[in-house]
């Protein structure tokens, strides 16, 4: 039996259509591995939104050639970076035995199997269904993506040229899948899309994200569902409401504003109004834990606009926030733009905005110091007769909000919720002791 391997790169979309990929291999009979030296067939699928993104995805992709040097193995390209380059692909890759973009994902068996696939006609999409789809990893949490592409035009982004118009995926086909996970033992659904709370829009004229989450939030065995990449100007009072009502949709959501300086909202195509929307939310939800993106040096920023940030960091609505230095990107709107700001400035803001919310951060952890929670063991390891414990509490997200840390005399499960009680932070991590 011929061994696929596939490296997915970027965004969590791209892990879960990664994930449903490994379904429809395995369902073709491939074997799935996760060794490069001894599949016979590797698939490298691609994010490219920024510079340093398509960086690393051609320094995997040149990984890739490499070991087809020494194994032959046949290599192939999927996803933003072709969708991108499109038939500049061959000119960079000429090695490579094929590639399709994101809205052709879903020919790549054919191109594999049956090597008869016009690659370069590559219309923007992604893979948003499959009827399989194999977990790539074993903790009992993962992605739903619940739609495709983007109607927004923010001017420093070309996602939308990626990825194309907005598509929701129907809310029978998604409470299927959500179905189908939490039978599989998954306990924790992060819902992701380029914008979640534009969900439904499309397809039933009306927001229906809060429609969604309740039929979700009825699926047994669900005990987190996470919100990830809600948009500002389409967060509604019934979605807060459904917050509000269900114990399982976790009281955080990440809600990327990239600024709040009105001058740069604008310039970057922005909702103007984020301020008021954010205390709207913590009015309806005052514990809520919130999330955000924000981008340092965009065109056109000045001190003032950056003290203006700082200032409005400081009311202390965040836990986390993810500081991004501005891109430029020839491909973006944003590009053309006069004021372009110095890459050394961009930095100098991004570390003067982390380490100003470090602090807030450390301010909101050591009010809880002493809160016994429900949190979820990911990693139990033994070492010198103790546990080293790898856990989370409902306000983190994974890979991106640090983690909860601590050692116990006993073993905890993985993928088992414990009991236990905030102690400090370490770094961005959180020690906390467990009633074991
Ligand atoms: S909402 Fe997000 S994905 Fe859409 S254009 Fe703006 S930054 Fe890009």
């Amino acid at each position: 039996m011929q061994k696929i391997a596939i490296i997915a790169l970027g965004c969590p979309k791209n892990t879960v259509e990664a994930e449903y990929l490994l379904g429809v291999f395995k369902n073709k009979y491939l074997a799935i591995s996760d060794n490069l030296n001894e599949a016979d067939i590797a698939v490298i699928h691609t994010c490219s939104f920024i510079k340093i993104a398509r960086e690393e995805s051609e320094k995997y992709i040149r990984r890739v050639l490499d070991v087809k040097k020494k194994t032959g193995l046949r290599v192939y390209v999927s996803g933003c970076l072709p969708q991108l380059l499109k038939e500049k692909m061959l000119v960079l890759f000429p090695d490579i035995d094929g590639f399709v973009g994101t809205g052709t994902l879903k020919n790549l068996p054919e191109l594999i199997f049956n090597k008869n696939f016009n690659s370069f006609l590559l219309p923007p999409g992604g893979l948003n269904n499959s009827n399989y789809r194999l977990l790539s990893s074993n903790i009992p949490s993962t992605y739903l993506k619940i739609a495709e592409g983007c109607g927004h035009k923010c001017s420093f982004c070309i996602i939308p040229t990626l990825r194309g118009r907005y598509e929701s995926r129907a809310i029978k086909s998604l409470t299927d899948e959500a179905k189908a996970l939490a039978n599989n033992g998954i306990k924790e659904l992060i819902l992701v899309a380029q914008d979640t709370t534009n969900y439904g829009k499309d397809i039933y004229g009306v927001f229906a994200l809060d429609k969604l989450l309740t039929k979700l939030a009825k699926i047994n065995g669900l005990k987190w569902i996470r919100l990830l990449y809600a948009y500002p100007s389409s967060i509604t009072d019934k979605l807060l409401e459904v917050f509000k009502e269900y114990k399982n949709i976790c009281n955080y959501m990440d809600i990327p504003i990239q600024h709040i300086s009105k001058n740069i909202l604008s310039a970057m195509r922005r909702p103007l109004s984020t301020v008021a929307i954010i205390e709207k939310i913590k009015n309806k939800l005052p514990d809520i834990v919130l999330r955000t993106s924000i981008i340092t040096g965009f065109p056109g920023e000045t001190k003032k606009d950056v003290n203006e940030l700082i200032a409005f960091l400081n009311q202390g609505y965040f836990q986390y926030v993810g500081v991004f230095e501005y891109s430029n990107q020839k491909e973006a709107d944003s590009s053309k733009l006069n004021q372009q700001v110095k890459a050394v400035v961009a930095k100098e803001r991004r570390i003067l905005i982390e380490n100003t919310q470090y602090e807030i951060f450390k301010a909101k952890i050591d009010k809880i110091k002493g809160t016994t929670l429900d949190l979820l063991v990911e990693k139990c390891l033994s070492k010198d007769s103790k546990y080293h414990i790898k856990g989370r509490g409902y306000f983190q997200s994974p890979e991106i909000d640090g983690s909860i840390t601590s050692t116990t005399n006993s073993p905890l499960i993985a993928g088992k919720f414990y009991k236990a009680t905030i102690k400090c932070v370490r770094g961005y991590n959180i020690e906390a002791s467990f009633l074991d």
